[in-house]
């Protein structure tokens, strides 16, 4: 049994579309990950158009500032390099 995604690979892993009644392997490794990949990619898309429009609607007054840091080179110290408005994404 071939993969249904790209027909090349073995399948060894069922199609996940079916639930977990779904028994009879569909779909090679890569595909497998390269799903989740997609769907994690997703996920984070969502959430960056969350803030993105949560941000937008409050005029972003940056209520979330993190602290972005680097390293000196040659020290292992870590020192701050700039904040960013974790929202819109501003430097300061
Ligand atoms: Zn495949
Ligand atoms: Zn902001």
């Amino acid at each position: 049994m071939k993969c249904i995604i790209c027909g090349e690979n073995e399948a060894t892993i069922p199609d996940r579309n079916e639930g977990p009644w779904g028994k009879r392997k569909k779909v090679c490794k890569e595909c497998h990950t390269n799903r989740l990949r997609n769907d994690f990619i997703g996920i984070l898309e969502i959430e960056r158009k969350r803030r993105q429009t949560a941000a937008e609607q409050e005029g972003c007054p940056h209520k979330n500032i993190q602290t972005a840091w680097s390293y000196i080179p040659g020290e292992c110290v870590k020192q701050p390099d700039y904040e960013q408005c974790v929202d819109c994404g501003e430097i300061f």
